[in-house]
Parts: structure tokens; sequence; C-alpha cells
């Protein structure tokens, strides 16, 4: 006799009263499609091996099959690796404050278009306008998708089919595709490049005139250095010189601060406001860097170039979301009342002390002596991350553990519910404190416990 014959039809497992509680919370046509595929699997254990599962293996298999296809693929994981803008890893965690506001508009209906004095329809670009302005000291703001948005949006509304002028210095590459001159072509501007790779000058700019062009762009060197030979002319040069030829200045930041980073013994991040008093007309940056918030696109400046791409097309294509609109305002107003480095998540672990950080992974230390897990706690370096602050680095300390095999290690800390992203320092697997929000440390003790008899 065929032994696949010896396996339960579908109808006969759907009638099992096991099966019915999981309809009862996955519904009938996933239930049918997990014990429907389970079925088949077993069958070709069978004609491959000769393995008749067992009633009850069938039905944990169906079980398995439903909860690994109702997972989501977007899940929290715990960043050890002491990169606090991680691009991979989300960049900036939100503020209770700002997830509470995302909850508000989320679940209700909310007045993002709607004007409540006059009774009819309002802007949605006005919500986090007021804040961005007071904190900047722009007359006007925009806020969009995210910061590619914003710099396509400004070249589209200000150059489009005419010349930009951008030094061959500024043609970077931020990561993930995003390329200035591609951008910029994208964006019918035309590319205007003056000076050289390592050096251009006032005069560079002052003799681009001649072919009439409508903007200067300066990009922020913002993931790498140019260092030696190099020349640029300040940014009020550059500015005085649009201004004389009647032309705007627009700078993409990158990642942009409201926060001088030097307190911090970090290189100095230009800041926002600083840009826009060195006379920029409209400066983009990011809202999930340095700023701390949701991924959103800023765009701050002079009200009338604001007014040019707010009417633009691509302004609509590219706009923020209310969720994004409410979680920014929020951060934003931790700005506003000077607590943004007690309450932004970003900002409490770049000014989190080394000494407080060594306390931490000394707990951890003990709490895994406990365990019979011998591990230690040594010096160490933590970087900012996300495309900014390029070759800085934080001191930190560590917890280091020696594992047999240290790869397989980091591959279980990446299994593990909720995942935990480490990585690997002189042959040992190092955990950063930094990173790791306190709220999460029982769990990643456990995940590290969960390592032992295995790889430790
Ligand atoms: C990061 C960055 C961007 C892109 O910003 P997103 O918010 O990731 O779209 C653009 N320009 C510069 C200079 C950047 O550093």
């Amino acid at each position: 006799m065929d032994a696949r014959r010896l396996l339960p039809s579908v109808e006969k497992i759907l009638q099992m009263n096991q099966i019915q509680s999981l309809v009862a919370v996955y519904g009938r046509n996933l239930t049918l499609s997990a014990t429907r595929q389970v079925l088949e699997d077993a069958r070709t254990a069978i004609s491959q091996r000769g393995l008749i599962p067992r009633e009850e293996q069938i039905l944990r298999a169906i079980e398995e099959h439903l909860i690994a296809l109702t997972t989501p693929s977007l899940i929290p994981v715990i960043n050890a690796s002491g990169v606090i803008l991680h691009t991979n890893l989300g960049r900036a965690p939100l503020s209770q404050e700002a997830m509470q506001a995302a909850r508000q508009v989320a679940c209700r209906y909310s007045n993002l278009e709607y004007d409540l004095e006059k009774g009819k329809r309002g802007s949605r670009l006005f919500h986090a306008e007021k804040y961005l302005c007071h904190l900047t000291g722009a007359e006007a703001a925009l806020v969009v998708n995210n910061n590619a948005a914003a710099v396509l949006l400004a070249l589209a509304a200000l150059a489009s089919r005419r010349r930009v002028v951008i030094a061959r210095s500024q043609l970077v590459e931020i990561g993930g595709g995003f390329r200035i001159p591609d951008v910029m072509r994208q964006s019918g501007a035309k590319l205007l490049e003056i000076g050289t790779t390592n050096r251009v000058n006032l005069e560079d700019y002052r003799s681009s005139m001649e072919q009439n062009p409508v903007l200067f762009l300066v990009a922020h060197r913002s993931n790498f250095k140019l260092i030696g030979f190099t020349a640029e002319p300040s940014l009020p040069e550059i500015a005085n010189l649009a201004h004389q030829a009647g032309i705007p200045l627009l700078v993409d930041l990158g990642s942009g601060t409201l926060i001088d980073t030097a307190r911090f013994g970090l290189a100095h991040e230009p800041m926002v406001q600083e840009v826009l008093q060195d006379g920029a007309d409209l400066v983009c940056f990011s809202g999930d860097k340095l700023l701390g918030g949701p991924q959103a696109g800023i765009i701050v400046g002079k009200k009338l170039f604001i007014e040019k791409l707010r009417r633009h097309p691509l302004a609509r294509a590219v706009r923020a979301d209310k969720i994004a609109l409410a979680t920014l305002s929020a951060t934003l107003l931790h700005y506003m009342k000077e607590e943004a480095i007690q309450k932004v998540p970003i900002w409490q672990m770049i000014a989190q002390s080394a000494e407080d950080i060594r306390r931490r992974a000394n707990d951890w230390k003990a709490k895994l002596a406990q365990q019979g897990i011998s591990s230690e706690v040594m010096e160490g370096m933590s970087t900012v991350g996300g495309g900014s602050l390029p070759e800085e680095s934080l001191s930190t300390y560590l917890l280091a553990i020696q594992a047999k095999q240290a790869e397989t290690s980091l591959k279980r800390l990446r299994q593990n519910s909720p995942p935990v992203i480490a990585r690997i320092e002189q042959d040992k697997v190092v955990f950063d404190p930094r990173t790791v929000f306190v709220e999460e440390e029982n769990e990643l003790i456990a995940a590290i416990k969960a390592l032992k008899g295995q790889v430790l």
C-alpha cells in the first residue's frame, strides 16, 4: 500500500478540534492553505525518506506554518552595535511624546487639512511650520517625505531646464543610490560643475555667472572627509555672490542639527540656524538624522521660494503623511522646550557619559556572572552614523564575551526574539550599552544567556 495514503485528508484535519481553534485565530483561508502545504510537505517526506508523520506532528506543523505566515517581517531589534543613527536599523527611534502624538492622530480623525477657525479646507503644511520657523529663524518651512525628495522638489521648482552651479567637490553619493548629480538630472536641472575634485574658489563661482545659472547648490559632504590640498569659499562668500547676481543659494545639509555636536566632543556638524544666518535662501535636511524625529525632508528659508515649492506639482507627490507631521511636531516641541537632550533618544544616547555606560556594562557583566557566563568590560568607540559626522566617535565601554565561534554567535543573536545586533572586536562579541534602551536590557541578557552551551 502507498504509505502516503496513511495521511489524513484535508477535510479530516479541518474537522479536528485543535484545527478549529486555529481557524478562530487565523481564519479559514489561511488555515486551509497551511494544512494543504503541510500535507504536501508530508507526502514529499514520505516518498523521499519513508517518514510517516504522526497526527500531532502534522498539527504542530500547521500551527508553526501559520505563525510564520502571520509574523510581520518588520519587527523591533535591539541595537547593541553602538551606531546611533544606524541606517539599516531605522535611523532615529522616536521619543515617547512623539509616539503619543502619532497615536493621537493615527487612530482618530484630525484637522490635518481642515481650518477649525473657518470651518473649511486648510493646509497640512502649517502644522510643523510654526516650530520650524521659531527654531531656525526661517521665514517659512515645508515638510516632505524625506530629504532626497526635498532636494528633488527644490531643484525642480527653482531650476527646471535651467543651470545649477555646484562644486565638483560636492558631487557626492550619500548611499542607497542617492547621488547629487543623478538627483539634479531627475529634477530637470542642468548641472554646471565648477572647480576640481579637491578645490573650488570664489572665482570659479564668479565666472560661472557667464552661463546664466538660476541657482547655486551647496551639498554637505555628509559621509566623507576631504583632507589635504583642498579649498572651498565660505558659505557667506558664496551667498553674497549669489545675491549680487540675484539668484538663490540652496544648501543640502543632509543631517543638519539644531544642537551643537561639539558640545559632546564631536566635530561641529553644520547647524540649520547657522547656515540660514550665513545667507542660504533655502536649507534642506532630514527628519530622522540628527533631528531625531520621523522620516521626513525639511526645507526652511525664504517665503518667496518656499511658496514656489509648495505650488509645484511634485509637492503633492512627495508630501509628508499625518503620522510623520504629528511625530515631527512633537519632536520639534522638545527643542522648543529645551529638553531635546533629555527626551530625544538619539541625543540621550549621544549625551550619555562614558562613566554611565561603564556602570551599565558592569551591571550586565554581574548579571551574566550569576548565570555562569564570564565577560569583561572594555573600552571602545560608538559612532553617530546615518551618514553624518564621518570618522567621529564617542568613547564608550563595551561588554565583551569570548565566544568559541564569534560569527556564529552574532548569527544566533540575530535569530533571537527580539533579534540582537552586536559586533565583533578583537575576536570577541561586543555589546555597546550606548544604543541599548534600559527597557531592553533584560531581553538582551536573556539573549546572551541563550548562547550558553551552544557557542559560548
Ligand atoms: C542623508 C542625505 C540626504 C538624503 O536624506 P534622506 O532623508 O535619507 O532622504 C540627502 N543629502 C545629504 C547631503 C544627505 O546627507
